[in-house]
C-alpha cells in the first residue's frame, strides 16, 4: 500500500492522483518505482569459432554456434564459461584417442559464456 505523499492519505499504487486531496500521485519521486533491470543482451566473441563465424573443421561452413557471424548475444552478466574457459569447447577423448576431438562445452553449448 502507499501512500499520497502530500496528504498521507492512502493510494494505490494504479491511481494517478489521491482520491483525498487530489495529489498527483504520477512523477513524485516517491512513487518511482525502480523497474527491474533486464540484462542486456551484448555480443560477445563466439567461443566455438574464435568470432571467425566458420566452422573450425569444415571452414566454408557457417558457424554453427553464432550461424556465422561471430558473435552471439549473450546477457551482460554473464562470465565466461567456467567450464571451458570461454574456449566454447572442451576436449573429449572419446572412446579411443584417435577420435578425440573437441566437442561443445555442455555448459555454454559452444558460445563461451555462461551464467554460473
Ligand atoms: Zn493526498
Ligand atoms: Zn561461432
Ligand atoms: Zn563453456
Amino acid at each position: 500500500m502507499a501512500c499520497c505523499p502530500k496528504c498521507g492519505g492512502k493510494v494505490k499504487k494504479s491511481d494517478q492522483f489521491c482520491s483525498k486531496c487530489g495529489a498527483s500521485l504520477s512523477g513524485e519521486s516517491a512513487y518511482q518505482r525502480q523497474e527491474p533491470q533486464r540484462p542486456q543482451k551484448v555480443q560477445r566473441d563466439c567461443g566455438w569459432c574464435g568470432a571467425t563465424g566458420k566452422e573450425r573443421v569444415f571452414l566454408r561452413e557457417a558457424c554453427s554456434v553464432c550461424n556465422g557471424r561471430g558473435y552471439n548475444l549473450i546477457p551482460e552478466d554473464w562470465p565466461q564459461c567456467t567450464e571451458c574457459g570461454g574456449r566454447g569447447r572442451i576436449f573429449s577423448r572419446g572412446f579411443h584417442f584417435i577420435i578425440a576431438r573437441d566437442v561443445k562445452c555442455p555448459k555454454c553449448k559452444g558460445k563461451g559464456w555462461a551464467p554460473d
